[in-house]
């Protein structure tokens, strides 16, 4: 009979044809077992989520910073969602104590930054003395000699054609017009810090007082941080200036350098003049810092 003749040669083809499905169908269901594909008929069509951002192989995970012993202050933590700390920033605000009105925009940006006073200003004392019970790192900000002449160093400022004696002298007497501070960084000083007998002298006295030191790095020739770490004294160099274009957005600018080289090696130090609108571009990119997990620490959290 024909309809039998035909159902019994297409058989064999059917049956091929219904085992092709079946292991069709075991294969598609391994893979999608194992997660090759979404049991979401919408990922069909929709593209794949993207993976959440992870900082780059070379970024290390860091503990929160140390509360400064000596300030006796604690910092609210960020508010809103808990963002992973992926890096650290230490901003110095430099310059301070010509005025106490720019130290208050300081203070209220909530963080722990760090504030870098000269010596033998109208208002050094009590701008240390303001900053410090505010809970800030205050430091000796130490001017020394430049290359280029026609910057003063000022009554209180190191030169080169100074004895050691004479330098050791002159930063103790520096020190002590600024009692409690923690540390010393340098004001200008690309002739000065590029010698090394004069960044000798400077580094005995901050190591004689167990004060930390912070290489501006005001010139590519300076050995004061190499000296520093020779020396024993906990030490960390300036990566970022944050105001030598005194504007907003690129000042702005330079905070996501900060931010960008503390997320590729963990940490960084930013240097900007405490003046307003430094600190006011500050205040507004604390949120940018904790959605890109840079906590900002005070400068006793870096120093090695
Ligand atoms: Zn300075």
């Amino acid at each position: 009979m024909p309809t039998r003749r035909r159902a019994a040669t297409l058989s064999p083809a059917l049956l091929a044809v219904a085992t092709a499905i079946v292991v069709a169908g075991l294969v598609l269901g391994f893979v999608a077992g194992r997660g090759g594909f979404s049991n979401d008929p919408l990922s069909a069509v929709l593209p794949a989520p993207k993976p959440a951002a992870v900082p780059g192989p070379s970024a290390r995970r860091v503990s929160p910073a140390p509360v400064s012993p000596r300030s006796g202050t604690t910092f609210p933590r960020p508010s809103g969602r808990a963002h992973e700390t992926v890096g650290r920033v230490a901003v110095i605000f430099d310059d301070a104590g010509s005025s106490l009105e720019e130290l208050e925009e300081i203070i209220a940006i909530g963080r722990p930054v760090t504030v870098a006073v000269l010596p033998g200003l109208r208002f050094s004392a009590a701008v240390a003395e303001r900053a410090k019970s505010a809970g800030l790192e205050v430091i000796l900000h130490l001017p020394l000699e430049a290359d280029d002449s026609s910057q003063d160093v000022g009554p209180a400022g190191i030169t080169v054609s100074m004895s050691d004696g004479e330098i050791e002298e002159r930063v103790r007497a520096a020190l002590t017009s600024l009692p409690g501070v923690i540390g010393v960084n340098n004001h200008m000083g690309s002739k000065g810090t590029a010698d090394e007998r004069v960044m000798r002298a400077v580094l005995r006295v901050v190591r004689e007082r167990n004060l930390l030191f912070v290489d501006s790095v005001t010139s590519s020739r300076s050995v004061a941080g190499q000296i520093a770490r020779e020396m024993g004294i906990r030490t960390v160099s300036r990566q970022v200036f944050l105001d030598n274009e005194d504007e907003t957005g690129a000042i702005r600018a330079q905070f996501r350098r900060a931010i960008g080289i503390a997320r590729r090696r963990g940490d960084a130090v930013a240097i900007g003049h405490a003046q307003r609108l430094t600190a006011q571009v500050l205040q507004q990119m604390l949120g940018e810092f904790d959605r890109s997990g840079i906590q900002l620490v005070p400068i006793s959290a870096l120093t090695q």
